[in-house]
This record gives structure tokens, C-alpha cells and sequence, in this order.
């Protein structure tokens, strides 16, 4: 049942292309918050000539290797902008992330910016409101960003087309071309929730429809579940500016 999840943040040299053609699952428990699912775009996760490939992984555990290096060695910033439809939990996720524990919140209106400290990265996070009459305003976040966090209320079917459909019209903007793409896919407490593979094939998160490298990272606001390796995936994927 595991055949398309894979375990652990794996480099983007060895990411493996999700074709999205696996069965659609249900739940297997009440948390299920270590369904994770990698794809790249087919340019990344294509046919290599054996040569090829071997050559590229080698450069990849050397670049994973300096990048070890300078991530316990000098503090970096990433602009991160979070968002998601209203009531998906992103409040809860930025203050769960920032104090360690959940907040009772209400509907997010305007923004809310924290900047939480992890693994030697300063991530600043916008939690841009995502009511209805508030989405118009998104863009003038995005120039900034170098990671987009899309939270999906997991448990809320019904309105899992909804946020398919802001998601991929987000991942369309200029702005937001370079950005990583981080899918926390939340409430994985409540009995209905859908699990990471469920969000994929829902929400069309595979290529063609979607053609860069993404993460798709079941969480729980409530008790932190996931959330860590969720920062985890960006921070070893974050751009590292001595590679331009
Ligand atoms: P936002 O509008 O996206 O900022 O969503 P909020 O963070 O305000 O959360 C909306 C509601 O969902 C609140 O009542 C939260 O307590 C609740 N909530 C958020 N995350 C979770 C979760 O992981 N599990 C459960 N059961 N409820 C959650």
C-alpha cells in the first residue's frame, strides 16, 4: 500500500518521479503523518545514461555535503509565504511552530508574520488570510518568496477542489516560478483526513500538472505532528546562493 510514499527528505538528484498512478487510500489510522510523497520534474527524474547518473549523484553528495557544512555553520534567512484556504490551519501551524504550542485562533484577517529560528535558518513566515475576499491580495506577497507552504485542511473533502484550484493558479504566477513548493496536508487527527496520497491524486499534485519539485508533508497543527519534517524538506532544499 506504501508503493508511491516514500520515507525521509531525499536529495533532488535521487527524487523519483510520482507518476500519480497510484490506488487512491484510505486512511489507515487516526494520525497518519509518515505518508510522504517526492517527485521532481521529469528533467530531474528522467532516463540517465548509467554514466551520466553516477556522475550526478556523486556531485549530489558532494553538494550535500558542503551544504551540511555551511547549514551548522552560518545562519541563513528563507522567505517562506504559507498559504491556504481559510480555516486549513495556518494560524495554528505558525503558532504551534513559533511557540511550541497550539493556539486557539480565529480566521486569519490581513496577515500574520512570524520569524521562527530552525536548524541555523531564520524562516520568516506570511499566514496570508485566505478568505475569499482576502485571495486577490496574495500576490503582493509573493515577490519575496523563496518557498510556498500550501496548507489543505485534510479532513474538508468537499472543499479539496477549492483549494486544488487556488494552488494551482498560485504555482502559475511568475513570482512564484523559482519558489519550492511545501504541501502540509493538515488535521491528519480527524478520522476523515486524507492521506498525503489521497492529496496528491485529489488535488492533481504530479506531473504535467504540476512540474516542479514538490513535498507533500501530512501534519497536525494540534499536537506538532510532521511539522518539523515539513522544515526539514525546506531547508535542505533551500536554494543555496553559492550554486548561482
Ligand atoms: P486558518 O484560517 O488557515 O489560519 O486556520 P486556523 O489556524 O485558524 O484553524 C482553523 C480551525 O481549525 C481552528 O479551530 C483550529 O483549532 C483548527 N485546526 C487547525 N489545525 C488543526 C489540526 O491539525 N487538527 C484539528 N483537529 N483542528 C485543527
Amino acid at each position: 500500500m506504501h508503493a508511491s510514499a516514500h520515507h525521509g527528505a531525499v536529495s533532488p538528484p535521487l527524487l523519483r518521479l510520482f507518476t500519480g498512478d497510484a490506488p487512491i487510500q484510505k486512511p489507515s489510522g487516526p494520525v497518519n503523518t509518515d505518508a510522504k510523497m517526492v517527485f521532481a520534474n521529469e528533467s530531474e527524474g528522467g532516463d540517465f545514461e548509467g554514466k551520466l547518473k553516477f556522475t550526478l549523484e556523486q556531485k549530489g553528495l558532494v553538494s550535500q555535503f558542503s551544504r551540511w557544512l555551511v547549514d551548522r555553520l552560518v545562519k541563513r534567512e528563507m522567505r517562506i509565504l504559507m498559504l491556504g484556504l481559510d480555516n486549513s490551519g495556518k494560524t495554528s501551524i505558525l503558532y504551534r511552530l513559533k511557540l511550541g504550542q497550539p493556539k486557539r485562533t480565529v480566521p486569519t484577517i490581513g496577515f500574520n508574520v512570524e520569524t521562527l529560528e530552525y536548524k541555523n535558518i531564520a524562516f520568516t513566515v506570511w499566514d496570508v488570510g485566505g478568505q475569499e475576499k482576502l485571495r486577490a491580495l496574495w500576490h503582493h506577497y509573493f515577490a519575496s518568496a523563496q518557498a510556498l507552504i500550501f496548507v489543505v485542511d485534510s479532513s474538508d473533502r468537499a472543499r479539496l477542489t477549492e483549494a486544488a484550484s487556488e494552488l494551482h493558479r498560485l504555482i502559475k504566477e511568475e513570482e512564484l516560478h523559482n519558489s519550492l513548493l511545501l504541501v502540509l496536508a493538515n488535521k491528519q487527527d480527524l478520522p476523515n483526513a486524507c492521506n498525503a496520497a489521497e492529496i496528491s491524486q485529489l488535488m492533481k499534485l504530479y506531473p504535467p500538472h504540476i512540474s516542479r519539485s514538490c513535498y507533500i508533508q501530512s501534519c497536525c497543527a494540534t499536537s506538532g505532528d510532521g511539522l518539523h519534517e515539513g522544515l526539514d524538506w525546506l531547508s535542505s532544499n533551500m536554494p543555496d546562493d553559492r550554486d548561482k
